[in-house]
This record gives structure tokens, sequence and C-alpha cells, in this order.
């Protein structure tokens, strides 16, 4: 069977649905209905037409979900092309302060992040700032030599070193104190942003519990990731173990579908839905169709 073909009976394949009860009263509203891989049963969410489109194999290495840990480092090309000098962007940084004038970070990143401080300020959570944002490689070598393995990351191996991460930290106290921890480890995942290194996680992701550094993902990702308590490895795993999974966050519903990629494929995506594809930076893609 030709691969488009197979490709294209796995997006119209059916669901078997069940609900995962959620275990933060704010997830009320997420459902994770994962797709069985049988065939020939009628893709139920997204009605209508579908288009063809092509998926080269460099986009295993852009996007929002890239996996950046030890054992798979960010690629130069990887990096986000957004990235700003925050200093010199008023508007962006308003609510919050800035651990010093160098820090740089992804235009896109700094808007969600900006929207997530205004939420915790409206529950009374208010003396965020950014301690660090993205780093070049050149500097992610020097810290690497200054404080060594234990408390760097080699260059390349850092999410810093892609744009989408930042470490937060509170005006008041430290992190492992502060309500601006506990306020990001309950509600991040509503802004997209994710826990990177959670407690009791480090036999997964090789680094202790960090309650400063956060990571965007993009909704329904950071939601799902919440819901099964997962974190980025683990999350990509299920999806390409899953294929394809389907989840209602707030009332709207997403679907979301691993393809292994080598060399290039085609899939076949809803006519009439915005859809997202980032690679996972290891062999794949994963394609977000939002409601
Ligand atoms: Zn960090």
């Amino acid at each position: 069977m030709k691969k488009w073909v197979f490709l294209c009976l796995i997006l119209v394949c059916g669901f078997a649905v069940y609900n995962i009860t959620p275990f933060f009263e704010d997830m009320n509203d997420i459902k994770i209905n994962q797709q069985d891989q049988e065939e020939n049963e009628v893709f139920e969410v997204y009605s209508g037409n579908t288009q063809k489109i092509k998926i080269a194999e460099k986009q295993i290495y852009e996007g929002n979900l890239l996996l950046v840990n030890r054992e798979y480092p960010v690629r130069k090309e990887s990096v986000i092309t957004d990235i700003t000098s925050l200093v010199n962007h008023k508007e962006l940084t308003k609510g919050y302060g800035l651990h010093n004038t160098n820090i740089r970070l992804s235009k896109m990143v700094t808007q969600k992040f900006s929207k997530m401080v205004d939420a915790a300020r409206k529950d009374g959570v208010s003396n965020f700032l950014i301690s660090s944002g993205f780093r070049s490689f050149e500097r992610q070598k020097e810290l690497y030599k200054e404080k060594g393995p234990d408390y760097a990351l080699p260059a390349g191996h850092s999410e810093h070193n892609l744009g989408l991460a930042l470490d937060v930290g509170s005006t008041q106290t430290t992190m492992y104190k502060a309500s601006e921890a506990e306020w990001i480890e309950k509600n991040a995942w509503k802004y997209g942003f994710i826990l990177r290194y959670p407690k009791g996680k480090a036999d997964v992701t090789g680094i202790e519990y960090e309650p400063w550094h956060i990571r965007y993902v993009g909704l329904p990702h950071s939601a799902i990731m919440q819901e099964k308590n997962f974190v980025l490895e683990e999350y990509l795993g299920y999806l390409k173990e899953e294929k394809s999974i389907s989840v209602k966050v707030n009332g709207k519903q997403y679907s979301v579908s691993y393809y292994q990629v080598s060399q290039s494929i085609t899939i076949h995506v809803p006519d009439n839905h915005h859809y997202e594809i980032s690679g996972n930076n290891m062999d794949g893609v994963i394609v977000t169709v939002f409601p």
C-alpha cells in the first residue's frame, strides 16, 4: 500500500472514545478521546473536504513541540526566528520585571507570557520577573564552562538555546517558596506553557525540579500534559504510540496526530480548519487541527 494511502486511512480512522476524570478542578472541560487505528471508520470530528499537504524531512526540526534535552540538541535551523530584546519592548513587558537588560526571547512567547502574568495578577499573584530567556550557543558554551555539567547543559542541549523557554522569578522570595511558582504550576497550561522540569520526573527529564523554568508548547498540548501529568518526553512518546488523539479543551475540539517522517510524506488535513505542524526533533511531526 502506498504510504500516503495509509496515512490518509489513519486520518479518517474512527474514535474509541473515553473520558479521563480530570485531577484539577480547572480541568473539568478537558476530555481526551483516543482514536484507534482501525481502518474503514469515519473521521467524525471534522466533516467536509480535506486537502493534501506535503511534509518535508526538515519539518522534523521546526516548531513549538521540539524535544530538547541531553539526547536531542537544538539544531541551528530550529532556533525561533522572532527573538527580540525585551528591554526595547516596553509594550511586551508590562506588569513584570526583567532581571537584567540583556534578556532576549521569542516575541510570540513574550506575548503569551504577558497574558499569563495579567491573569495571575487578577488572582492576586503579581511579583513576576524574567530572569533568563534565549541564550545563544556561544553564551551556553560559556555558562557550561563556568558552572559545569551539574548546573548547566552543553551548548545546543538547553531549551534556552531554542527561544521557547524562560526562567521566571519572584521579586519577593525564592521560587521554591514563591506564590508565583505555585500559581504557574497550577495555571500556566492555560496559556500554553508547561513546567518543564516538575517534581518527581528527574528520571525522565534528567533534570531535578526547577520551579522557575517554563517552556511554551501551545494549546491543546499544555492542557493534555497537565491533565495526564506528562513531561514533554512522555507526551511525545504517548502521541507516537496513540498516533492520533482528539481532545476537548474548554468545550473546543482539537485533534493531534503524529506522523513518522522519512524523506517526505503526504498527509490529508481538513480543508476548513486551521492546523499547525511541529516536528518532535526526533523522527516525525505532530499535526494539530484547531477548532
Ligand atoms: Zn531555565
